[in-house]
């Protein structure tokens, strides 16, 4: 009967949502252990310049080693981070641990550091940076901080304050993911960025011949000159991107083409044997 399929799909939905919410406590739980017991990692990836191909720096990338799931991508346990709250002592460990690694890299290797929002909501974020750098001995310039629209969706006077501080400390501010969100060029009126990246989902199209894609990387390319930003594609697959990226005149290019992420031992490795080679996809 209708009443008792009603009965059922109420029981579902309530046995759904206790398996979803004890599925969160679970990961939160492992979330917390995995902070103190050090099972995060950095992993590294390489930006190159579109000129040379070159090594000009590198993003560092957060992983999680889990006992018994393995390597465990940050899309997977970011979102709950953020939630939680955990997010904060977590982005502060990537900010140091980024710094001091770079610290031990040739000076021209700058180091890109991904900022969640909810970092941003936190009054001491700036002094927090400062402090990663005088821990480290990186010297401000070489650190460049990557965010996305999200945090200027926040608005607030407070993140913005913040920016300007990163900026006369002489941080560099990067805006990530660029194109997807609300508001792409209205946020480049309110604070001037260094570097826009181009999201990979238009450069992945590039590949696949869509004029769309074209006019758009060929507008955010000859803006960003204009403003005097820097550009970088994300997400650089094949040669065929690569040579339109080039064409329409982005700076530089982070791709599994060129380079995939990497942990921390094997850019050193790479230094110390005086080569600018990472190994390719
Ligand atoms: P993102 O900052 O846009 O980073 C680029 C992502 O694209 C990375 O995924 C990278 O591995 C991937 N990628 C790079 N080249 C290619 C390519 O050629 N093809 C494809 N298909 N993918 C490519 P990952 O490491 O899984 O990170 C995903 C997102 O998680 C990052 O996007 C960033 O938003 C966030 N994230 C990573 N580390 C941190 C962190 O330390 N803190 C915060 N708050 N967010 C982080
Ligand atoms: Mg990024
Ligand atoms: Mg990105
Ligand atoms: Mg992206």
């Amino acid at each position: 009967t209708a009443k008792a399929d009603g009965r059922g799909v109420y029981r579902f939905f309530r046995d759904e949502m206790s398996l979803r919410s004890q599925t969160r406590r679970l990961l939160e739980l492992e979330l917390r252990r995995a902070l103190i017991s050090e099972e995060l990692c950095l992993h590294y990836q390489p930006m190159f310049s579109m000129d040379n191909r070159e090594i000009i720096g590198f993003e560092a990338l957060l992983r999680w080693n889990h006992p018994t799931r393995g390597i465990v991508a940050p899309n997977e346990f970011i979102w709950l981070a953020e939630e939680v709250g955990l997010i904060v002592p977590m982005g502060q460990w990537v900010l140091e641990q980024a710094c001091r690694d770079a610290a031990s890299w040739p000076g021209h290797i700058s180091i890109a550091v991904n900022v969640s929002p909810v970092q941003f909501r936190e009054r001491t974020f700036a002094d927090q940076v400062l402090a990663a750098l005088a821990a480290s001995g990186l010297e401000a310039h070489r650190l460049e901080i990557e965010i996305t629209e999200r945090v200027l969706i926040a608005d607030t006077s407070m993140t913005l304050a913040i920016l300007q501080r990163l900026h006369e400390i002489g941080v560099r501010i990067a805006m990530d993911d660029f194109g997807t969100g609300y508001s792409s060029l209205g946020y480049l009126r309110q604070f001037h960025f260094d570097r826009i990246k181009i999201d990979r989902s238009f450069v992945a199209d590039l590949g696949e011949g869509d004029q769309e894609s074209l006019a758009i990387v060929r507008a955010v390319a000859s803006l960003s000159s204009n403003l005097n930003i820097a550009t970088t594609a994300e997400g650089v697959e094949s040669e065929q991107q690569f040579e339109r990226l080039r064409a329409e005149g982005c700076d530089t290019v982070q791709g599994f083409l060129l380079g995939m992420p990497v942990p921390a031992e094997e850019v050193s490795r790479m230094f110390a044997e005086g080569g600018s080679a990472i190994s390719a996809a």
